[in-house]
């Protein structure tokens, strides 16, 4: 069974929603939410992209000068400046997600602020990118059945992965406001990145970072995991599995699920 982290943490939400929207495949539509995070994501993968090109023409441009014996060589390296990250911007921001022109702007304008902030945010960390939106398919046992042992492919996406001094940092942008430390340090999808990780590049993350861009400002939320935390991850994970296969799809209403459930008008159950 291929399962991606999409998948897991809409089981992980409520088991009927993933039914609707999984197995029973009821079209969902888009939200404005997602359209202007989906939007915030395509700006920040191009921008990476950039950061990782000027990263390989410096080098190619040290060695050449090397080669000349210091000579100058000319910079061909893309703008990083926050006008061109604006520009970026407004490239992916979606026009037609909103149901008004004045959602549109408003919209346009947020995303223009938050690119200014990220931007000041940037520039004071520097940080070698070694991958954008790099996508992974790891394929993990799960011998939590009876019979016969199963293999679940897990697939996902890492937004970046930098290079620090200590190794390898996995950051995951979000538009929502930031959680709590202790949810991020339980955190599933931060487990499976570490998870993937290791499995990619051999080695276990030392950081994992929530990058929140929000109107008040850019918060990173860190946290680690240990081999440990990943071997629990994939109990939880093979957990889930087994109960998808036996079809446990029972609802598990709650207000703050429901409220932003695309199903809750078709959902006996909701609690909206
Ligand atoms: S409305 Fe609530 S209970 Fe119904 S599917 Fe959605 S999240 Fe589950």
């Amino acid at each position: 069974m291929s399962l991606s982290f999409s998948q897991l943490s809409c089981y992980k939400r409520c088991p009927c929603q993933y039914e609707y929207c999984y197995i029973k495949k009821i079209p969902k539509g888009v939200s404005e939410a997602e359209a202007f995070g989906s939007a915030i994501h395509n700006t920040l993968k191009k921008w990476g992209e950039s950061e990782i090109e000027n990263g390989k023409l410096k080098i190619e441009n040290s060695e050449k000068q090397l080669e000349m014996f210091a000579k100058e060589i000319p910079s061909e390296s893309r703008q990083l400046t926050a006008q061109s990250l604006i520009a970026l911007w407004h490239q992916s921001c979606p026009t037609n997600a909103y149901a008004t022109r004045f959602e549109a702007d408003a919209a346009r304008m947020r995303g223009e602020q938050l690119m200014e902030l990220f931007y000041t945010w940037w520039s004071e960390r520097p940080r070698e990118v070694v991958a954008v939106e790099k996508g992974f398919s790891i394929a993990i046992n799960d011998s939590s059945q009876n019979q016969p042992l199963q293999k679940i492919i897990l697939t996902g996406r890492f937004d970046r992965i930098a290079r620090t001094p200590e190794g390898l940092h996995v950051i995951d942008f979000k538009t929502s406001l930031p959680r709590t430390q202790d949810d991020v340090d339980a955190d599933l999808q931060l487990s499976i990145y570490a998870l993937a990780l290791q499995q990619d590049f051999g080695e276990l993350p030392t950081a994992l970072s929530f990058l929140h861009l929000t109107e008040d400002g850019i918060v990173e939320m860190h946290t680690h995991r240990s081999e440990g935390q990943v071997r629990d991850s994939i109990k939880q994970i093979t957990a889930f599995h087994g109960r998808m296969e036996n079809k446990d799809f029972h609802p598990t209403p709650s207000l703050m699920v429901c409220k932003r459930c695309p199903y809750r008008g078709i959902c006996d159950v909701a609690a909206v």
